[in-house]
């Protein structure tokens, strides 16, 4: 439903009274800015954004390395409502999107709601209303919490013997060392995920030496990035129709590319098969590097890392692809498992992050004393990946089981965004006080889920960041505009309302 068309519904239902509702979005990355662009939209004025760190962006404020780009185009991922003709590339760099976040902060003077520095530690549900606590001691107390913490937040360290002994600069990817001098130096990586991709390509020609720790080989999806130049800028901001059409289009690729994993005989991720292999055959020249860079498993399974240079950059001189297991870190470099020691100055682990955190270590306490780490003791739930049972009017962003991958989470989040909307109607028109799925519509929902997700490219044999405890793919394993067509409007035989 859109803005307009639920703004009918409240007025309606309206008549029957209203409520003043207050509401607490923690985190200010791109999901809580975009929920405090649409409260303030619904003339919902009455909220305080909780960010633990001093500046708003999330994940583009935390991931600075070296060739920091989104890998979806950047007229996509960005929010609909504010639009951008200054993008300097079609996939744009992480400063630049850092820069957007902030300037649309700006623009709709978000600052003044926004608590810098302060983590909200726990928000516990008494008497239809949450009481929210900081680590600073602040106490709050709100009807609707969002819950825009992040997916891909915290970092996680590989488990490798001596990783503390090493006596170089050692850092995760997210947590870049900036006064670490990369020239001349010689640097390992750990992991060959996305990120891994873009540090290699971008410190190459920088280091004296670079040695990639691959576990996994990668397949690589071609790409090309062009530079907009300023006359095409121009013309986006002249013209918004042509930003209006790109994204219409690079939509309706990743569409396609959305329904192509998740049916794993489809004839399209053959497709994307065929074009990852052949980037591969037509890129590296040495037979030997070729087959260590090849994966035994389907494109698509993990993450599909898309890339305009790795290959070239993983075939210089002074690169080299370690595909023998680490057995430990030493004081001065890696050990492999052939016994050989690669001394290094710099240790990267670019290693990925916990993706089962969620809203955790943050503690959530629901009705009646009910633990969402207990609710979450097995794997982290949620139906439609917004609500939990139990835990009325708080509602997460990008939580468990949503689509997450190659699509701009942006779309993903604005989709949530508006459905959260309609739940709120409910609460703002007087209707009822509480609203939280019911047990039976996440058994459902979960168990439908986990039956379509056996079919997705992502359970065809590989490990990867998507797949839960017992193996089964945690992601949204429909295609997308399936998605779009359940945040259109509630089913709201799915929820009880309360008071
Ligand atoms: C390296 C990298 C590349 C990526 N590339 C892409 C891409 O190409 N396309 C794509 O769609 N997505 C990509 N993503 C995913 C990206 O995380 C999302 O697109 C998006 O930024 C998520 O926004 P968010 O607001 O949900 O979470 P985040 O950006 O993680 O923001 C969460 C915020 O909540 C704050 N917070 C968390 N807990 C608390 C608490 N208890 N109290 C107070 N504050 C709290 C955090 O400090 C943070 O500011 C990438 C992620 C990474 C790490």
């Amino acid at each position: 439903m859109n803005t307009q068309a639920r703004k009918k519904g409240v007025s309606s239902v309206g008549e029957r009274g209203s409520r003043d509702l207050r509401f607490a979005i923690i985190g200010s990355g791109m999901a809580g800015i975009l929920s405090a662009v649409k409260l303030e939209e619904e003339g919902l004025t009455d909220f305080t954004v909780y960010e633990k760190a001093d500046r708003v962006g999330g994940t583009w404020r935390e991931n600075t390395y070296p060739g920091l780009s989104c890998d979806v185009p950047s007229h996509l991922y960005c929010y609909s409502f504010a639009r951008n003709p200054d993008w300097s590339h079609f996939f744009s760099p992480g400063y630049e999107i850092q820069a957007y976040f902030e300037r649309v902060v700006d623009e709709y003077k978000l600052a003044p709601h926004i608590r810098f520095g302060d983590e909200v530690v726990s928000c516990s549900f008494d008497d239809g209303r949450w009481k929210i606590s900081t680590r600073s001691g602040h106490r709050d107390e709100v009807d609707v919490v969002i819950a825009a913490t992040g997916v891909l937040h915290h970092p996680k360290y590989p488990d490798i013997e001596g990783l503390e002994c090493f006596e170089g600069a050692l850092f995760h990817s997210a947590r870049w060392d900036h006064d670490v001098l990369l020239e001349g130096a010689r640097v390992g990586i750990i992991g060959t995920g996305s990120t891994s991709v873009q540090i290699v390509s971008a410190i190459v020609d920088r280091v004296q030496q670079l040695s990639l720790f691959q576990r996994t080989a990668q397949w690589i999806m071609p790409a090309t990035n062009p530079e907009y130049d300023a006359s095409e800028k121009r013309s986006f901001r002249e013209n918004p129709q042509l930003i209006a059409d790109l994204r219409a289009a690079t939509s309706q690729l990743y569409d396609m590319f959305s329904s192509a994993v998740v049916d794993a005989g489809s004839a399209q991720i053959k497709g994307i098969e065929e074009a990852c292999k052949a980037n591969l055959v037509n890129s590296v020249v040495d037979p030997a590097l070729r087959e260590r860079l090849r994966p035994d498993y389907r494109a698509a399974c993990k993450r599909l890392i898309v890339s305009t240079d790795f290959y070239e950059a993983i075939q210089k001189p002074n690169a080299e692809l370690v595909t023998e297991p680490i057995e430990a870190v030493e004081t001065k470099g890696v050990r492999t498992t052939d016994g050989v020691l690669r001394e290094l100055d710099v240790l990267v682990l670019a290693t990925g992050f916990a993706v089962d955190a969620f809203v955790r270590p943050m503690s959530v306490e629901g009705r009646n004393g009910v633990k969402l780490d207990d609710v979450w003791a097995d794997r982290p739930e949620a139906y439609l990946s917004i609500s939990v049972p139990d835990f009325p009017n708080f509602f997460m962003l990008n939580g468990p089981n949503g689509p997450v991958g190659n699509f701009s989470l942006v779309e993903v989040a604005e989709l949530q965004v508006g459905y959260i909307m309609s739940l709120v109607d409910r609460l703002r028109s007087g209707e009822c006080r509480e609203i939280a799925p019911t047990e039976a519509a996440l058994r459902e929902f979960e168990s439908a889920r986990v039956q379509a997700a056996k079919k997705t490219v992502w359970a065809s044999g590989c490990r990867s960041w998507y797949l839960d405890d017992r193996g089964v793919p945690a992601v949204w394993p429909w295609p997308f505009e399936r998605f779009r067509v359940e945040m259109s409007t509630p089913d709201w035989t799915a929820y009880e309302f309360c008071g």
